[in-house]
C-alpha cells in the first residue's frame, strides 16, 4: 500500500537514474515529491478549432491523427517526425525535432491533444515541437487540456516526467494529515493542506491555484513565527541579573565624552537600561548602518554592568575587529578603574601578566627561544582564564576564542555579540549556551546585546527577528563628511586612475572590491542577467593594477580562499599604512575602520546588491579627509544605471535594502543563510500582508494553546532544518 511516507524507490516509474535525481532535490518519499511544488502553469485548457489557429498562438487542439511518419533530413543530422492532425474544422501538421520514439505513441488513428505554438512552416500553419498526449475517454489528461504545472528543471528531471510521476500519486494526498489548527484555517481563510498540494500541482483553475500558493506560502511563514515566538517565550521564562539604572554614572560619562549622542543612539541606549533593569534575559539587536556609532552604545551598556560588579564579554567575528573594540572600550572607559582584557587566538592584552621566564628568554637559540615564548604565552593564557573565572576581569574582549570551553565566567551579566550575521545560528546558540551560569543556587542568563550592520527591511525583519527586540540607529553622528559617490562609465576609466594616484600619492589609501576571486569562477545564476562586459576578478585585477596602472604603489590582494590567518595579516598591513592598495572580494570586513583609506573603488557594481554597495562604501571616510566611492559598470543597460543612481542618493542603508527587495528578491541580501532563514519555496518576503497574518495566527496560537502532536512534530522538523543549514 502507498501512502505519503513510502520512498519513491518503491515507485515503479523512477529508476536507478531517476532516483539519483530526485534525491539531489532531497526529495525521498512521495510525500516528499508533493512538497517539490511547480513554479508557473502552462494554459493548455482551452481547446481551439484547428480552422481558427492564428500564427504566434499558444493553443491546444483535439484531433485525430491521419498520417504520421519519421525519418532524418537529407543533412542526415535532424531526426523529424511529422503528423497531420484533423479535427471537424480542419487539418494541421505538427513537426517534432529528435524525438524519433513518438512515432510508438503517436499511432495513426489515435486520438491526441496537442499544445504548442502555432509557426508558420512553408506555405501553412504548424504546430512545432508541441507538447503531445494521447486521449481515451476514461483517463484525465495530464500535460494538455488543463493549467499545467512547469516545475523547474534542474538536474535533469523535466517538468513532463514529473507530471508523469506526480498526477496517479495525488489521490494520496487524502492520507495527508493537516498539521494547521481547524480555528486558524478559519480565520485566516485558508485552504486543507491536502486540497492545497492536489491544487498546486494540477489546479482546476487559476484561483484555486492562488488558493493552494496562499495555503502553502503561509505555512512556511507561520512556521517561522511560531518557532521565533517559541524561542522568545522559553526566553522570557529565564531569570537573568537585574542591572538597575544608574543614571549618575551614566549622566556623567556621557557628558565626558569627546561628542554629543545622536538622539538614535539615546534612545537605544535607554531600551537597553531598561531591558537590562529587568529580571529576563534582554535579547536585543542594535541595528545601524556602518559608522553609525553603536560602539558607545554597547560600551555604555558595558559600563553599566561591569560598575555594578559584575562581567562583560563582547565577541567578535575577527581578531582585527576584537582588538579594534578593545582600544575603543580601554579608550572609553579609561578613566574607570575596570580592568578590560583582550584575549583572541594569537594575543592576550590589557593585562600585566606574571611571567617566570628569564629576561634573557630571547636570547636562547631560536628553538628554545621560540618554545619559550610559546610557554609564556601558554602560561599568560592560563592566568588570564584564572582570572575570568575568579571573577578579575570585568570586561573581555576576544573572537570565538570566548566561547571555548576553558573560559568560565564568576558572574557574566551581559553578553554582547558584533557583527552576529558573521556567526552561525549553532555558533550563537553554542554561545548562548555556554555563558549559562549559576548564582546563588539560581540559574541566570547573561543578558545578550547583538549588533549588526546588515540593514534590514521591515517585512524582513518581521520575519526573521520575531524573538529579539530591536534597536535602530538610522541617523549618522553630526558633521560626518559625505563620501562622494560616482558612476563610472568604461570612457572614464584612466581619469579616475589619475585620481587614485594623486590621492595615494598623498599617502591616501584605496580599496578595489571585485565580483570574483578568478576567472574560473563561475556567476552563480541568482546573479541575474548575463551581463555584455566581462566580469573583473580579483587575481586578474590585481595582476593588471600592480604590473600595468600602477607599479609604483604597494598592492595586496585578499580574499575567501585565503586562510583566516593570511586574512587578517593582510588586513592588517593595510590598517597600518604598508600597503597601498588592497584588491578584495566582498570579504572585507565590516566594521573594519582605516581612517586613511579615502577611496573605495568597485569594479561591476551593478553585479552587487545596492544594500551591498552602501556598505562598501561605508568602509571609507572614516577620517578626517574628503573620500570617494566610484561604482565602475561596464553595463551599458540603462536600468542597471538607474539602480545604481539609487545608491547616491539614498539616505541610508535601510532604504536601499528595501529596494533590494523589490527588485531582486532577498537573494542579494547580505547575511540572510546566517539567520537561520530557511528557503521559502512559496511565500514571499515582499508580502506584508501574509507575512502579518502569519504572525498573528502564531500569537493565536501560542496564546490559547492550539499545539496538537502534528504541529509539534511540524515545528520540530522545521528547527531540526534550520539548524543542519
Ligand atoms: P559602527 O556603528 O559602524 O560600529 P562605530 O561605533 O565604530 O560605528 O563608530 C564610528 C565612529 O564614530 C567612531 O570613531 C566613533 O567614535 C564615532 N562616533 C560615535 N558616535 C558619535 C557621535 N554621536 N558623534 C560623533 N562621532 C561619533
Ligand atoms: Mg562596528
Amino acid at each position: 500500500m502507498l501512502s505519503p511516507s513510502t520512498k519513491i524507490d518503491q515507485l515503479k516509474k523512477v529508476g536507478p537514474t531517476y532516483l539519483k535525481r530526485l534525491r539531489q532535490l532531497k526529495i525521498e518519499t512521495i510525500g516528499g515529491l508533493f512538497l517539490h511544488f511547480p513554479h508557473r502553469y502552462d494554459d493548455f485548457s482551452q481547446i481551439s478549432p484547428i480552422s481558427q489557429l492564428k500564427k504566434g498562438q499558444l493553443a491546444t487542439i483535439q484531433g485525430r491523427i491521419s498520417k504520421i511518419k519519421s525519418g532524418r533530413t537529407w543533412q542526415r543530422r535532424l531526426n523529424i517526425t511529422e503528423a497531420m492532425i484533423k479535427d471537424e474544422s480542419g487539418t494541421i501538421r505538427a513537426i517534432w525535432f529528435n524525438q524519433p520514439y513518438l512515432i510508438q505513441t503517436l499511432k495513426q488513428g489515435k486520438t491526441v491533444n496537442l499544445a504548442g505554438k502555432v509557426v508558420f512552416a512553408g506555405q501553412t500553419l504548424c504546430l512545432s515541437n508541441p507538447v503531445y498526449e494521447t486521449v481515451t475517454p476514461q483517463k484525465e489528461t495530464v500535460h494538455t487540456g488543463r493549467l499545467v504545472p512547469i516545475y523547474h528543471e534542474t538536474v535533469g528531471l523535466s517538468s513532463r516526467y514529473l507530471r508523469y510521476l506526480i498526477k496517479p500519486l495525488l489521490p494520496l494526498t487524502g492520507q495527508i494529515n493537516d498539521f494547521l489548527p481547524e480555528p486558524i484555517k478559519k480565520e485566516f481563510k485558508l485552504i486543507d493542506l491536502a486540497e492545497a498540494v492536489r491544487q498546486i500541482h494540477f489546479p482546476d483553475n487559476f484561483r484555486s491555484a492562488e488558493a493552494a500558493r496562499q495555503r502553502l506560502a503561509f505555512d512556511e511563514l507561520f512556521l517561522i513565527q511560531l518557532n521565533n515566538l517559541r524561542q522568545r517565550e522559553k526566553l522570557n521564562q529565564e531569570k537573568a541579573t537585574i542591572i538597575p539604572f544608574n543614571q549618575k554614572l551614566i549622566k556623567s560619562f556621557v557628558q565626558k565624552l569627546p561628542f554629543k549622542l545622536t538622539d538614535d543612539q539615546r534612545k537605544a541606549a535607554w531600551q537597553i537600561f531598561q531591558d537590562l533593569a529587568k529580571p529576563k534575559p534582554m535579547n536585543r539587536l542594535l541595528n545601524g548602518d556602518v559608522g553609525s556609532g553603536k560602539t558607545i552604545v554597547a560600551a555604555m551598556a558595558g559600563l553599566a554592568a561591569a560598575k555594578d560588579g559584575y562581567q562583560v564579554a563582547l565577541m567578535a567575528p575577527t581578531e582585527i575587529l576584537a582588538k579594534q573594540h578593545f582600544q575603543t572600550f580601554s579608550e572609553f572607559l579609561k578613566k574607570t578603574n575596570l580592568k578590560i582584557v583582550l584575549l583572541t587566538g594569537s594575543e592576550v592584552q590589557g593585562l600585566p601578566l606574571r611571567t617566570t621566564l628569564s629576561p634573557k628568554a630571547n636570547t636562547y637559540p631560536t628553538r628554545l627561544a621560540l618554545r619559550a615564548k610559546k610557554e609564556e604565552r601558554s602560561l599568560n593564557r592560563s592566568q588570564l582564564k584564572k582570572q575570568i573565572t575568579d571573577g578579575q576581569i570585568d570586561i573581555l574582549i576576544g573572537t570565538q576564542t570566548l566561547i571555548q570551553k576553558e573560559v568560565n565566567f564568576k558572574n557574566l551579566a551581559l553578553a554582547i555579540v558584533d557583527e552576529q550575521h558573521r556567526f552561525g545560528v549553532a555558533q550563537r546558540a553554542a554561545l548562548q549556551q555556554k555563558i549559562y551560569q549559576v548564582k546563588d543556587g539560581l540559574a541566570t542568563l547573561p543578558h545578550l546585546l547583538s549588533m549588526t550592520a546588515t540593514p534590514i527591511p521591515r517585512t524582513l525583519a518581521l520575519t526573521i527577528y520575531g524573538d529579539l527586540d530591536i534597536s535602530l540607529i538610522k541617523q549618522m553622528p553630526k558633521g560626518r563628511r559625505k563620501i562622494i559617490t560616482k558612476i563610472i562609465p568604461p570612457t572614464e576609466r584612466q581619469k579616475a586612475y589619475q585620481f587614485i594616484k594623486k590621492q595615494v600619492k598623498q599617502k591616501k589609501q584605496v580599496f578595489v572590491i571585485c565580483p570574483l576571486i578568478d576567472q574560473s569562477e563561475k556567476l552563480s545564476a541568482r546573479g541575474g542577467p548575463a551581463l555584455g562586459g566581462e566580469v573583473k576578478s580579483v587575481s586578474q585585477e590585481y595582476e593588471k593594477l600592480s604590473k600595468k596602472v600602477f607599479p609604483q604603489f604597494k598592492i595586496a590582494m585578499l580574499h575567501g580562499k585565503l586562510k583566516p590567518k593570511e586574512k587578517e595579516s593582510i588586513m592588517k598591513k593595510f590598517r597600518e599604512g604598508k600597503t597601498d592598495i588592497l584588491v578584495s572580494t566582498s570579504v572585507i570586513e565590516v566594521g573594519i575602520d582605516v581612517p586613511t583609506a579615502t577611496v573605495m573603488m568597485i569594479e561591476g557594481a551593478d553585479r552587487f546588491g545596492l544594500a551591498q554597495l552602501h556598505q562598501f562604501r561605508g568602509r571609507i571616510g572614516r577620517g578626517k579627509d574628503q573620500s570617494y566611492c566610484f561604482l565602475f559598470t561596464d553595463s551599458a543597460a540603462k536600468r542597471t544605471n538607474q539602480r545604481l543612481k539609487a545608491v547616491l542618493t539614498a539616505k541610508d542603508g535601510f532604504a536601499l535594502a528595501e529596494k533590494d527587495l523589490k527588485i531582486r528578491g532577498p537573494g542579494d541580501l547580505t547575511g540572510l543563510r546566517q539567520w537561520g532563514l530557511p528557503d521559502l519555496t512559496m511565500a514571499s518576503l515582499n508580502d506584508l500582508e501574509l507575512i502579518q497574518k502569519s504572525r498573528q495566527a502564531a500569537t493565536l496560537v501560542l496564546g490559547k494553546k492550539l499545539f496538537n502532536p502534528l504541529l509539534e512534530k511540524k515545528l520540530k522538523q522545521f528547527q531540526k532544518n534550520i539548524h543542519l543549514e
